[in-house]
């Protein structure tokens, strides 16, 4: 433990301030009454005491500004600088959400739909949803709202693939439908043959990620998607992660009417931790006049037609919004395909220089992502307990990389996903790849080496499940 890793409640000592207040306070005008009796129990610390303790936690974290940070279905991209400085401009900034009609906002949207639309092959966009689940809520309340417009009640099911987001599932089943599950065949794909007798007149929809969450592109698209309107059901484009189709091939050609992009992760804005973010839903003409009631109102209810409710408040997350204008503005037409494209090439670049050490289950070109299913030679012939996945993930800490997703998809093992993304180079990439075959090659002689990793790491094996049901996030004062 270095000195100043001490908690800021340790570094407390009693009369030592960081700040000096002019003497008139305000305190004069606050009636006795709302007063406290007793101080409240803060650190007492100088402003060097605190500079340094902050500074000091955030360089515990990891970030992308840090390294990189292949995690595979959540397209931690390096997100540009310019992006914040136009959102933090005052002009932007500084703006009350009631300053709805200002003509600079306005722009922002309208130009937004139409790179959107232009994107995606969808007729309008809303920019009201706050994250890729609140969008995927947002799209299935106007499916739900289409099929009540016309009278169709029964239709009371939605299609999911055993592949998906566990957000797809848990949005259908909040917005009131029960969640029906299509396989994948051994390709990875979704099997048509089991999704056909699943079809019928309780069929509201069917949710699809394309490429899927095992990074592959679902090649029987189009006749899923005339399979599904024959049967009366719309179909949804889970676009989360459109980064291998930019400028390449849009859901609206494919046949979706219903999709959400995760401007948080395609359109380069930092995420993570909750939050903020933006899943604007984008649907085809037929559709469009169900989008829910926008500031913007930019395409108005038929009448006798019910528009799906508002699902947040003023304008949705203009700051992220602003980010990905940026983001668009900046590429320009020629090079959004090269995004796609490079995000591609550099996960089948990892995948193949690293099959050789990994199980590779499904040995085909892939798009922006793909799963191993744990190591080759897990070192269990050397008589000690084999290295699992998520023994390879906590040694790659110790190198300095961010750990792939781990055991998602469910549909293997040992699943390791991997995402480098478009942003990284070929260099970074050499050495992750370098780093992992090492990783291999210690498991091999010594799975232990892996099993007490990370080593350098300020916290090394928490029990997970207790950090995730009972994590302490406070300072717990023992003498309270
Ligand atoms: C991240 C992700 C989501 C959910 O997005 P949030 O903004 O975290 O709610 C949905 N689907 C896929 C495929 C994703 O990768």
């Amino acid at each position: 433990m270095k000195y100043y890793d001490k908690l800021i409640f340790e570094l407390s000592r009693e009369g030592r301030t960081g700040y000096s207040l002019p003497k008139a306070s305000a305190s004069a005008a606050i009636p006795a009454e709302l007063s406290r009796e007793s101080a409240l129990p803060l650190p007492e610390v100088s402003e060097v005491d605190v500079v340094r303790h902050y500074t000091n936690l955030s360089q515990m974290n990891f970030g992308v500004d840090t390294g990189f940070y292949p995690l595979g279905s959540c397209t931690m991209k390096y997100n540009p600088k310019i992006n914040e400085e136009i959102a933090n401009m005052a002009a932007f900034g500084g703006l009350h959400p009631l300053d709805d009609q200002l003509p600079g906002v306005d722009m922002v949207y309208d130009e937004m739909d139409k790179a959107l639309a232009a994107i995606t092959g969808m007729k309008h966009f809303t920019f009201k949803p706050c994250a890729g689940a609140h969008g995927e809520l947002t799209g299935l309340m106007i499916m739900k709202q289409y099929h009540q417009n016309r009278g169709d009640l029964a239709r009371t099911k939605v299609i999911v693939p055993d592949s998906a987001h566990g957000t797809n599932p848990a949005s259908a089943a909040v917005c009131g439908f029960d969640i029906v599950e299509v396989k994948s065949n051994a390709a990875g794909l979704v099997d048509v043959e089991d999704l056909k007798p699943l079809l019928g007149p309780e069929i509201a929809g069917i949710m699809m990620t394309n490429p899927n969450t095992l990074g592959l592109f679902e090649k029987d698209i189009k006749e899923i998607a005339a399979l599904v309107h024959e049967c009366g059901g719309l179909l949804y484009y889970d676009g989360a992660n459109m980064n291998p189709l930019l400028g390449m091939v849009r859901p609206g050609d494919m046949g979706f009417d219903i999709m959400h992009l995760n401007l948080h992760k395609t359109f380069s804005t930092p995420h993570g931790g909750g939050g903020p973010g933006s899943g604007p839903v984008g649907v085809c003409e037929r559709l469009a006049h169900l989008l829910p009631a926008d500031i913007q109102n930019r395409v108005p209810a038929i009448p006798g037609e019910e528009k799906v409710g508002s699902v947040s408040g003023f304008h949705g997350n203009f700051g992220i919004i602003l980010r990905a204008y940026t983001y668009i503005l900046m590429l320009g037409r020629e090079n959004v395909k090269m995004a796609g494209k490079l995000a591609t090439l550099g996960a089948n670049y990892i995948k193949e220089s690293l099959k050789d050490a990994y199980k590779l289950p499904i040995p085909t070109v892939c798009k922006h992502e793909f799963v191993f299913d744990g190591l080759i030679d897990d070192g269990s012939a050397t008589g000690k307990p084999g290295a699992t996945t998520l023994d390879v993930a906590k040694r790659l800490l110790d190198f300095g990389f961010h750990a792939p997703t781990i055991y998602f998809p469910l549909l293997f093992h040992q699943a390791l996903m991997i995402e480098p993304t478009e942003t990284e180079s070929k260099e970074t990439l050499d050495e992750f790849i370098d780093v992992m075959h090492k990783i291999a090659a210690e498991a091999a002689q010594d799975p232990d080496i892996l099993h007490s990793a990370p080593h350098s790491a300020p916290i090394s094996r928490p029990d997970e499940t207790t950090a995730a049901r009972k994590p302490v996030l406070k300072y717990q004062d023992e003498t309270e």
